[in-house]
């Protein structure tokens, strides 16, 4: 059996290892990708923490997938061998439960997650199922393209879908992986944008992607800081901090949104006073269209910055993704491919 280089969390709490193991075999419905890039994503590190139900060991994680199709399962159809395509957090779905038949493949009651029920991008090949498959346009380089089929993904769906319209005020909390792309987007779709972090060194990138405002959580109370210039239509949550986030909501217009696009495990305290008063909600959001985010990256030019890790470095990429040391998105290079 071909082997591959890939790398494996072989039970909760467990260090990533480089293993070799066998090429998996594409079953009917699914495509083998040659791995040439996988961005690192705070989702991973539910696969080194084991919180998720059903979650089997060892696993290989990576959602963020880019890679060309070294074969078909033999029920593979509208894909070609040697096409380069995308797979990112949502790695299938059941096509027979209420949400499926209804044609809500977003809402599947048993899908399936990338790199957490199956094994992912860490590695130099894997499966993948053919509905979940996007192309990569041609402008786009692999370790580019990566990120924007979680992180860039799940931001752009989230401005989709709330309710800020061009130039109303939004909150981008948090200016990582996430934010530096929300903020991107957010601008071109002509909104203003606010970014609260903590320091003064983002500041000038954070202005130079087209921030209006920057508030330093450090020095400042950034609630009363969104007041200030008129409050917050919506708020986009992306540092897993819960006091961090429950104490932006003072921050909130009339009528404003929350939306939560992080994992935080951690309990929120809010007063239901708080909404009340003004009419506020908090949501969540997770996922997005990456095709169409794709090509909203290449029609406005929106590129992640991102560093690129040899995939045998995938421990310190991932170290420096979780300190929020990493600018601003880690990004694992494999094989020799167009990446
Ligand atoms: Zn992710
Ligand atoms: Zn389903």
């Amino acid at each position: 059996m071909p082997l591959m280089k890939a790398i494996q969390v072989s039970a909760p709490g467990a260090d990533f290892e480089l293993v070799q193991k066998g090429i998996p075999e594409p079953k009917e419905h699914e495509v083998l990708l040659k791995v040439e890039a996988c961005g690192v994503c705070h989702g991973d590190a539910i696969v080194k923490q084991g919180h998720f139900p059903g979650l089997q060991y060892p696993r290989t994680p990576g959602h963020e997938v880019v890679g060309t199709i070294a074969k078909l399962g033999s029920e593979s159809h509208y894909w070609e061998v040697g096409q380069r395509v995308g797979v990112g957090w949502r790695g299938g779905h059941c096509f027979h439960c209420k949400s499926c038949l209804k044609g809500e493949f977003w809402a599947c009651e048993s899908p399936l997650a990338t790199g957490i029920s199956t094994d992912g991008g860490y590695a130099e090949y894997m499966v993948a199922r053919m509905e979940v498959l996007t192309p990569i346009p041609i402008e786009l380089s692999s370790v580019e393209a990566a990120p924007l089929l979680c992180a860039g993904a799940t931001t752009f769906g989230a401005l989709k879908s709330c309710n800020a319209k061009g130039g109303d005020l939004v909150g981008i909390q948090g200016f990582g992986g996430l934010g530096h792309l929300a903020l991107q987007f957010a601008v071109r779709l002509g909104l203003r944008v606010a970014v609260i972090s903590r320091g003064k060194e983002k500041e000038l990138l954070a202005r130079e992607l087209g921030a209006q405002f920057y508030f330093d959580a450090n020095n400042v109370n950034p609630a009363e800081e969104l007041m200030k210039v008129g409050g917050a239509r919506v708020i986009f949550c992306t540092a897993p901090n819960s006091k961090a986030i429950a104490e932006l909501v003072e921050g909130l217009a009339c009528n404003g949104q929350m939306i939560i696009i992080t994992f935080v495990n951690e309990p929120m305290q809010i007063s239901p006073t708080q909404l009340m008063r003004a009419v506020r909600s908090v949501s969540g959001w997770i996922g997005g269209n990456a095709a169409e985010t794709l090509n909203f990256s290449v029609l406005t030019h929106v590129v992640p910055m991102i560093e690129v890790f040899p995939l045998e470095q995938a421990a310190v990429a991932f170290e420096r993704m979780m300190t929020a040391k990493v600018h601003f998105r880690a990004v694992l290079k494999v094989g020799e491919g167009k990446a």
